[in-house]
């Protein structure tokens, strides 16, 4: 039976040790974190992870500043707000919840956001930075998901780590990060061939699809280490009158368990992981920006 990673406790942890830092930061430089969250629309996914965001912010002393815009709030309205905020020394961090409603464009929000505020990771010049081994501001997902397995693992050289997907925010920073530690990388998506025997020479496997309970058992072999990024809302089985959801996700914990040397479940695995590290970069995005090694 193998180890199930408790992302949660992880974040715990890493949070309180930002709470320290944070009451610090206040105490000797004035500084308090603040990061502006921007929610458009209303789409209710996004609406628990902004208010979940957001709640973290308060117990950690982060400063959380939210706009909340209608569905109809036009790209020139959304793009004027992110230059105001670009503008504004106190905001040291910005996220604007994705997706946005289909009458904007969301590449051109994310690189509206300064590159140096941009907490999410996803501004070019933060995706190029890293592409190129020179961090600046890492995708949350990502970051946490190598924090947990550096945790586990301790030196990843050497080790062969099968990604499967290729997002721009989760899939292809993912793959960068494994490089950066001396993995042998494959990266997988819809058009591979014969997926499952990739996955089963994988020392390290990260699944970042969005498809329900993908990886089976025969996806995987023996001591293989799981980190499980999906997180989808399916029917409870006997509900479907009541429509009862739960969250699985893109591998079948139950089944890999066995074989593998470790998992991170779903719930309670790479999510946390993904707001804890929100918070550290707003963090490191605030010292930064007042020169506070
Ligand atoms: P995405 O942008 O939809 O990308 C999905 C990737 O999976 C694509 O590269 C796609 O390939 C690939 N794919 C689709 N079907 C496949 C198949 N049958 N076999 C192999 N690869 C396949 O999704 P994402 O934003 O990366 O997110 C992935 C999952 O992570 C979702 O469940 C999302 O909710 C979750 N997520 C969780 C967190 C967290 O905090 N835990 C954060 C972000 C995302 P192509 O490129 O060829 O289309």
């Amino acid at each position: 039976m193998g180890n199930r990673i408790d992302g949660k406790a992880f974040a715990d942890q890493l949070c309180e040790s930002l709470k320290t830092e944070i009451e610090s930061l206040v105490a000797e430089h004035q500084l308090r974190p603040t990061i502006a969250v921007v929610l458009v629309g209303n789409d209710p996914a996004s609406h628990v992870y902004v208010r979940n965001k957001v709640r973290r912010c308060e117990q950690l002393g982060i400063e959380s500043i939210e706009h909340r815009l209608t569905s109809s709030t036009s790209q020139t309205e959304l793009l004027d707000l992110i230059e105001e905020m670009n503008q504004d020394s106190n905001i040291n961090g910005i996220l604007v919840q994705l997706p946005v409603p289909e009458q904007i464009d969301d590449k051109a929000v994310i690189d509206a956001i300064a590159p140096e505020k941009d907490v999410d990771g996803f501004h070019i010049l933060n995706a190029g930075a890293l592409a190129v081994g020179q961090n600046q501001m890492v995708p949350c997902t990502p970051l946490g998901s190598m924090m947990l397995l550096k945790d586990q693992l301790g030196d990843l050289s050497g080790m062969h780590a099968v990604v499967i997907g290729r997002s721009n925010i989760v899939g292809k920073p993912m793959a960068n990060l494994l490089l950066q530690e001396n993995c042998t990388v494959t990266v997988v998506h819809s058009r591979t061939k014969n997926i499952e025997e990739v996955c089963r020479t994988a020392d390290i496997l990260v699944a970042a699809v969005g498809i329900p309970q993908l990886v089976k058992a025969d996806w995987v072999k023996e001591g293989v280490t799981i980190i499980d990024v999906g997180i989808n809302r399916v029917l409870v089985e006997g509900t479907e009158e009541e429509g009862k959801s739960k969250l699985v996700g893109d591998v079948d914990f139950d089944q890999v368990i066995d074989k593998a040397a470790a998992v991170t479940p779903v719930p309670g695995g790479v999510g946390p992981m993904t707001i804890a590290c929100l918070m550290y970069n707003t963090v490191a995005a605030a010292k930064k920006q007042t020169g506070i090694s």
